[in-house]
This record gives C-alpha cells, sequence and structure tokens, in this order.
C-alpha cells in the first residue's frame, strides 16, 4: 500500500500549540497510500487540528508534515495534492448541484463542456446521476453530502480529508454512507484520511485508526487490534463497551496483579454445576440484573467481593427463564486471551 516505500502522510514529532492549549503534542505517525485511515477521539483530543495540518489552514508550532515525501511546511492549501470534505459541506446555496461539483475545474478554467462531462461522471460516482440542475436547498442532508464528496474528489487529489462527515445525519442514513464511502474509497484507490469521535464509525471503514487523548495518539492499529488489544484504560473505554478489572478480582481473573480489560461479549454464564474446562478463567457470582437489548442482553453480575461485572449475551428464551432470576448463582468463564493486560 505505500507507493515507493513514502507515505501518503507522515507526522513527525508535530506538536501545535494555541497559547498554552497544546492540542496536538508530539504526534508521529504514516498514513499509507491508498489506505482508510480514521483519526478518533473525544472533543478537543486534537484530530481537527492534525487534519488542519495536512491540508495546510495550520502550520506546526514543531515537527514535521509530510504529503508525499515532501515537507509542507509553508505549502499553501491550494498547492497541497489534498482536499478537504467538511461536516457542514460549504456548499454555494445559489449554484446548482453540477456548478457547485465542478467549481474546481472551473477555478482552473478548465472549459465548460469538459467540466460538465466531469461533473456527470463524479456524480455518478456518489449515486446523484440526473440531479446536476437541482439547487443544494431541493436535496436531502445525505445527498447534500455526496455533492461535497463529488466536488472534492473532481480535481483527483491524492488524499481525501474528511472531517466528521457524516456527523449531521441520522444513524441510519450514517450507516449507509460509511459503507458507500468505504466502496468510493477502494473504488478510486486514493487516501482517505478521516475524522470522527464516533468508534463504531471509525472501526467499521477505516484500514487503520488512531486513538486520540489529550492531543496524543494513545494506539494506532487495524480495528481488530485496537478493539481487541486495547493498550491503555482510555482506548478500551473508549472504544467500545469493557470491564475494567482490578484488584482482587484482576488476581482472579488474569492471575498477577494489574488492570485489565475484558470485553462484555467475551465472557460466558454458566451454571455452578457445568464442568469447567482447562485454559478458561472463572469466578463465580450471582446475577443482578438482566437489561433485554434486541440482538443481545446485557447481564450485570456481581462476583464474590462486590464487583460488578457486565456480561453481553444472546439470551435466546428471554429473561423469564428460572436460572436468569436475580440471585441465581453462576459462574463467569472466559478464554484467557480475551483478558487483556491495560496501561492505566
Ligand atoms: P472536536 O471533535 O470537538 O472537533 P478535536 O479532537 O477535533 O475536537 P481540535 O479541534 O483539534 O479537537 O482541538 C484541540 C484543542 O485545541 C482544543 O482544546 C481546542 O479548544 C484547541 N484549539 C483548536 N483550535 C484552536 C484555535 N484556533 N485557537 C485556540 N485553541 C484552539
Amino acid at each position: 500500500m505505500v507507493a515507493n516505500g513514502v507515505p501518503a502522510v507522515r507526522f513527525e514529532d508535530v506538536s501545535r500549540l494555541f497559547g498554552d492549549v497544546r492540542a496536538v503534542d508530539r504526534v508521529s505517525f504514516d498514513v499509507a497510500d491508498g489506505e482508510f485511515f480514521s483519526m478518533l477521539g473525544p472533543s478537543g483530543s486534537g484530530k481537527t487540528t492534525c487534519l488542519r495540518l495536512i491540508a495546510g489552514f495550520e502550520q506546526p508550532s514543531s515537527g514535521h508534515v509530510q504529503v508525499h515525501g515532501i515537507n509542507v511546511e509553508g505549502v499553501p492549501p491550494y498547492e497541497r495534492d489534498v482536499n478537504t470534505v467538511f461536516q457542514d459541506y460549504a456548499l454555494f446555496p445559489h449554484m446548482s448541484v453540477g456548478e457547485n461539483v465542478e467549481y474546481g475545474l472551473m477555478i482552473r478554467k478548465v472549459p465548460k463542456p469538459e467540466r460538465k462531462k466531469r461533473a456527470e461522471e463524479m456524480l455518478d460516482l456518489v449515486k446523484l446521476s440526473g440531479l446536476y440542475a437541482r439547487k443544494p436547498s431541493q436535496l436531502s442532508g445525505g445527498q447534500r453530502q455526496r455533492v461535497a464528496l463529488a466536488r472534492a474528489l473532481i480535481n483527483h487529489p491524492r488524499v481525501l480529508l474528511l472531517d466528521e462527515p457524516l456527523g449531521a445525519l441520522d444513524l441510519k442514513l450514517r450507516e449507509s454512507m460509511q459503507a458507500e464511502l468505504k466502496s468510493i474509497q477502494r473504488q478510486i484507490g486514493i487516501t482517505f484520511v478521516y475524522v470522527t469521535h464516533d468508534q463504531g464509525e471509525a472501526l467499521a471503514m477505516s484500514d487503520r485508526l488512531a486513538v486520540f487523548n489529550h492531543g496524543r495518539i494513545e494506539q494506532i492499529g487495524s480495528p481488530a487490534e485496537v478493539y481487541d488489544h486495547p493498550k491503555s484504560v482510555f482506548v478500551a473505554g473508549f472504544v467500545g463497551q469493557t470491564n475494567l478489572i482490578e484488584r482482587e478480582l484482576a488476581l482472579r481473573f488474569g492471575g498477577t496483579a494489574g488492570t485489565y480489560a475484558i470485553r462484555p461479549e467475551r465472557i460466558r454464564i454458566e451454571p455452578l454445576t457445568a464442568p469447567l474446562s482447562p485454559g478458561l478463567a472463572a469466578v463465580e457470582g450471582r446475577i443482578g440484573g438482566i437489561t433485554y437489548l434486541g440482538s443481545t442482553s446485557r447481564v450485570l453480575v456481581a462476583v464474590d467481593g462486590g464487583e460488578i461485572v457486565v456480561v453481553e449475551t444472546n439470551l435466546e428464551g428471554g429473561t423469564a427463564m428460572p436460572d436468569r432470576q436475580p440471585g441465581t448463582p453462576v459462574r463467569l468463564v472466559v478464554d484467557r486471551k480475551h483478558i487483556q493486560s491495560v496501561a492505566a
């Protein structure tokens, strides 16, 4: 995925300070050519500032930003081979959809027939064929987002930067647009750098993701690496649900003192009478309560010692069975490979 070994984007020890705020604090990472790379983190963690550093709307206070192997300090945004899609779309309301899409070509003085042809190709790509003459006000939110995408892609940038582009859409539309964005990215094969605070979105779309916290990257990896092997308490809690196991329970689950993360869906609930298989960690407790969630149920189990462990499981037959009532003694069983040691 790295053309000639040169990453599409490289951050080398980059910081960006605003007064005393370290918005980006000594961040280093590479984005491979053609990769779908997400920057995930809570509000204020520095991801948008990183995106703006790539776009050229911000300059680093220290360190270096490279795009395709070239240091871009001092290179203005329009001379970088990147383009940005913003959450608020930033469409021109007085122009038609087609004119919005071909705007970048107009600036570059591409003749009208050629512009129109390319705008129509882009509208096909984002599944808006036939809407060339409409005004943005006559489109739905999802359609406007596609126009913004088509407009950003028409200049064939090698890197597309996307800042929470689906943030304004409702959940169903967001999920279908996630799949579409991913498929468009595969089809055109360019690098996407995607900012989001939505962990589900980052897991669903990315080849790799970086988890930001307080201007720093806590972890970079594939969705499965980050989800299954979170390195810190922060990552374990921010990316998905988790049980943080400490103190006495850590000794029983993990074997040694420390802090461990165990995903609720990795834990099985068994009756005390079931034979215990070797290689599994087990603790005993009592059912505290069950919340039926549809495809799964969330079971709270009070383990001996008083701590609560959350288990997510598919309870066929619902919550009514006698062995699922509050107070029922149970055994919690988990494969040791799903007990992840995490740094505080
Ligand atoms: P969000 O998801 O809310 O956009 P973010 O993770 O993208 O958050 P940034 O927008 O990068 O975070 O902001 C990181 C920090 O830098 C925040 O504390 C923010 O207030 C601060 N910051 C960003 N831009 C500026 C600026 N132009 N002037 C002063 N402080 C800024």
